[in-house]
Order: structure tokens, then sequence, then C-alpha cells
């Protein structure tokens, strides 16, 4: 419209949001030097004392002009993101110069082909050893300093196995598997050598692997694979150590139970009498966050999360009790037992403790993404 009067200042806002746009550019070509910097003098891409310390400095000079804190942090804290992928492309520094080969057996999957990436963006040599090149075995594993497993969970162990007459004394021999028990008995039955038990709690779809975190599950002769641990350091992950049952114990709920209500979820929702397309058209942002949490299991593979789900008997003892509780608390309302319900409410409220008010605030701040997101 010409003699929209609101032109003068949508031109002036125009202008701004230019300026915006020259001033993220300039932020991430410094940060393209940064990235530079760390990659010669080899440091971890994710420095949590300098973000934090950043955060709240510019909190405090944002409110200090007018500006709320929680809006330069929202704006800060994706800004920053892009630049932790930025920084990724100057490779990363390789913390075992001495490491002349990697294999990544199931290398050209989908999270082995991630590992492989950034072990060749570290300047390693990379080989990897998929389904069609065992008869070549002999030559893609002889003289490897490292040998990763990222195979199917179901052909892990017999793929171990497999390994073992090509495995010497010298190697390190990792696995990256979601369950962590079985692989690493197996990987210690048969190699004498360096053994660790690796599980990215992430999947191969990540932009950067920032505060990422892979769990680590120690085998034998610690001080030799060192190295693949301050790799992974380097490049933002943080690393937790914990014993292969607890980490298995703690996977029955961070990933059976939830897998499994997920997939019951949308299993139910397919077999209801509704049309996806108009619960979304009257979707509360709750509501489309809990159905894109929902639908993107099933853009994943069925057959990893079979096997998640499947790994141990305990997982199926959990996921019955689950039907426990929902008979229970269904029968409050079959019952009319509204005190019950509310009684209920109060003992998980107290449960959950200080972590319910922060998850509210979290998950505040997740709905906002999401609906900002709305058209
Ligand atoms: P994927 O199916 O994408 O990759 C598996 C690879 O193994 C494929 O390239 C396949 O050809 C190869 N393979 C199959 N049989 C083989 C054989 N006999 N010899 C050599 N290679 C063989 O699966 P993925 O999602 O990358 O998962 C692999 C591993 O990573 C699993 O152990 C899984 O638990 C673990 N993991 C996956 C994720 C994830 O989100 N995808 C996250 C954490 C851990």
């Amino acid at each position: 419209m010409i003699n929209n009067p609101l032109n003068p200042l949508r031109e002036q806002i125009d202008l701004v949001d230019q300026q915006l746009i020259q001033l993220l550019a300039k932020r991430l070509s410094l940060v393209a030097e940064v990235g530079q910097v760390k990659h010669q003098h080899g440091l971890p891409i994710y420095a949590p004392e300098r973000e934090a310390l950043m955060i709240q400095a510019r909190r405090q000079e944002a409110e200090s002009q007018g500006v709320p804190a929680d809006l330069i942090e929202d704006v800060l804290r994706r800004v920053m993101r892009e630049s932790y992928t930025s920084e990724n492309r100057h490779g990363f520094k390789a913390t075992n110069p001495e490491i002349q080969k990697i294999v990544v057996v199931g290398g050209r999957g989908k999270l082995g082909g991630l590992f492989a990436g950034y072990f060749r963006q570290s300047g390693y040599g990379v080989v990897s050893l998929d389904q069609d090149d065992w008869e070549n075995a002999d030559t893609i594993l002889a003289g490897a300093d490292a040998v990763i497993v990222c195979v199917p969970i179901d052909k892990t162990l017999k793929i171990i196995d497999r390994l073992q007459p090509f495995l010497t004394e010298k190697m390190v021999l990792a696995d990256l598997t979601s369950v962590k028990a079985e692989p690493l008995a197996k990987m210690l039955e048969v190699h004498s050598g360096a053994v660790v038990g690796l599980h990215p709690m992430f999947g191969p779809d990540i932009s950067t692997m920032a505060k990422q975190v892979v769990a680590c599950c120690h085998g034998r002769f610690a001080e030799r694979y060192e190295w693949l641990l301050a790799q992974i350091k380097i490049w933002g992950a943080k690393v937790e150590q914990i014993d292969a049952k607890e980490h298995d114990h703690a996977m029955t709920y961070i990933q059976a139970l939830r897998h499994f209500s997920t997939f019951a979820y949308g299993l139910h929702l397919s077999q209801q009498p509704v049309k996806l397309s108009q619960l979304l058209a009257l979707s509360s942002p709750i509501y489309r966050l809990e159905l894109a949490m929902i639908g993107r299991l099933f853009a994943q593979d069925a057959a990893l999360y079979a096997d998640i789900i499947a790994d141990k008997p305990e997982n199926l003892a959990v996921i019955k009790s689950l039907k426990q509780s929902f008979a229970e608390s269904l029968a409050f309302f079959e019952q009319g037992d509204r005190e019950g319900f509310i009684s209920a409410f109060e003992k998980v409220h107290h449960w959950f403790g200080d972590y319910s008010e922060q998850f509210l605030k979290e998950s505040r701040n997740l709905l906002q993404q999401a609906h900002d997101l709305r058209v």
C-alpha cells in the first residue's frame, strides 16, 4: 500500500534487520577465526565456562538497556549453536598423530558414517569395513590402530566374534552400540588389547557434537585409548564414565520405556478415527510438540528401536509395570475417585521436587519456539 502510515517505520525496521545481518556476518567470521585457533591448539569447541560467563554478562547489559534478558539469551544461544557448527569447518586437531588407521566396522551406516567423518576431519586415515567387505577384511584391518564397531545391535556380538582373527594386541577395540554390557563383555573376550565401550547419546542428525554426551564404559588398558576420549572431547562432547550394567539399567528408562510408550501412543493414534491434519490445525503448542516427538520416531529405523526395547528382560518388566500404572491411573476415573487422582498427582509432584519448576521453565522456552514456527 503506497500511503500506508506504517511504511516509514517499517523501512527503519528493515534497515535495522539488515544491520543485524551484517553484525551476525561479522560475528560468524570472528567465530571462524576462533575455530582456526582452537584447531591449531587442539582446544575443545565447547567451552562451558566461557559460554556461561558470556551469557551472564550480556543479560546484564541487555537489561540495563531495556532489552529483556531472556531475549538476548535466546538470540545468543541460537547464534552460538550456529557458531559451533561453523567451527567444525576447520576440522579438529588430532589428539594422537601416531594413529595411522582407524577402521569403522559399519562405517557406511548412519552413526558409523558420522564418526568416520569426524575422524577424517581430525586428520586420521579412516577405512570402512561394511557388510560386503569381509572378503577383504584382512587387508582392511591390517595395521589398524583402532577398530570401532558400529553395526545393527542384533548383529553386534556376531560381528565382534568375526573380527577376532584380525585383531592384534596393539589395536584399540571400541564400539558405539546403544547397549553396553554384552558388547563390552564380548570385546573383552575376543581381544586381549585395549577395549572401550562407547554410547553416543545422540542420533546421526546432529548439527554439532558440542554439548552432546558420550557414555563411556571402561574395558581394558585405559591409557591406550585415552586419546580417543580426548578426541571426542575436542569435538565438543562430554564423556560420561559409567559401568556397563548401570548404563544398561539407565537405558531401560531413557530409551526402552520411552521408545515403547512413544510407539504405543503412535500406534494407538493411528488406529483412532482422527485426521492428523485436523489435529494439527487445532493443536496447542504443547500438542504440536508432542506430536512432533511421537512422529519423529516413525521417521527412523524400526529395527534399531525393536532391538533397544528387546535388549534385556528388565526392559519388558519395566514396560509391564507401566501397564500397571496406566490401569491405576484409569481406575481413578472409572471409579470417580477425583480425590485419589489429586492425591496421586501431589505425590508425583513431590517426587519431581525442584525439577518440576525447572522443567516448567525449560518447557516454556521449547513451547515458545514450537509456537514461533507456526505459520
Ligand atoms: P545403520 O543401519 O545406519 O548402520 C549399520 C551399518 O552396519 C550399515 O552400514 C550396514 O551395512 C553395516 N553392517 C550390517 N551388517 C554388517 C556386517 N556383517 N559387517 C559389517 N557391517 C555391517 O545403523 P545405525 O543407526 O548407524 O546404528 C549402528 C549402531 O549405532 C547400532 O549399534 C546402534 O545401537 C548405534 N547407535 C545408533 C544411534 C542412532 O540414532 N542411529 C545412536 C546411538 C547409537
